[in-house]
């Protein structure tokens, strides 16, 4: 039995904190894990900025309303679905991830919640394990399913270690760099071909 784990930002949607950066014109919070790889140092400093701003939880998801999938993803998405069981890995949180998960068909999500006051001000974040994306995989192999991953950042790293398969997909160039042992490509019919690759099943 075959898997397919998914990242979300920067594979099938944009990163949200830089849609959400330009709209609002706060430029630190364009900082990703490609720039800070420790993610709980780099949400302590969006959720800092965020609240020096005053912004809550309704205007982040005012922005991301207006979000679209990267073009050709949902055409991908789909592709996938009939050729593997998918599941999405993702450090994002379900309250910003919704109104985008509804534009690529609800695929199953594991991904972080938020802890948001009343005022729908974010007071903290609540991470669901430490390293999720491997653990995840992890947990899929135990139960018998042998699992390809594919991801474009720091973050998905171990999850493609782990993984029987990895794939790098809109990697920028020093992740590529760093992590040769992982075939690397940009766009979704490559991506396809990489994951037929991968298939015991499928080719
Ligand atoms: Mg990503």
């Amino acid at each position: 039995m075959e898997l397919a784990c998914l990242d979300l930002e920067g594979v099938l949607i944009p990163e949200i904190w830089i849609a959400f950066a330009e709209k609002t014109g706060i430029e630190e919070l364009k900082a990703t894990t490609r720039d800070i790889p420790d993610y709980d140092v780099l949400m302590k400093q969006r959720l800092r900025i965020l609240d020096e701003h005053g912004y809550g939880l309704p205007a982040i998801q005012e922005v991301i309303g207006e979000l679209d999938p990267i073009p050709g993803a949902k055409e991908f998405l789909d592709w996938l679905r009939t050729k593997y069981q998918v599941v999405i890995l993702s450090d994002t949180f379900y309250e910003f991830a919704m109104p985008l998960m509804a534009k690529l068909g609800f695929p199953a999500l594991l991904c972080h919640k938020l802890e948001v006051n009343e005022e729908g001000r974010i007071t903290n974040y609540l991470l669901r394990q430490r390293d999720p994306k491997r653990q995840s995989v992890r947990a899929f192999q135990l139960l018998n399913y042998r699992v390809v991953a594919a991801g474009d950042s720091y973050n998905d790293t171990t999850m493609l270690k782990q993984a029987e398969a990895g794939i790098l997909f809109k990697s920028p160039q020093n992740v590529i760099d760093e992590f040769p042992q992982f075939p690397a490509v940009h766009e979704y019919e490559e991506l396809k071909a990489e994951f037929i690759k991968a298939s015991l099943v499928h080719n």
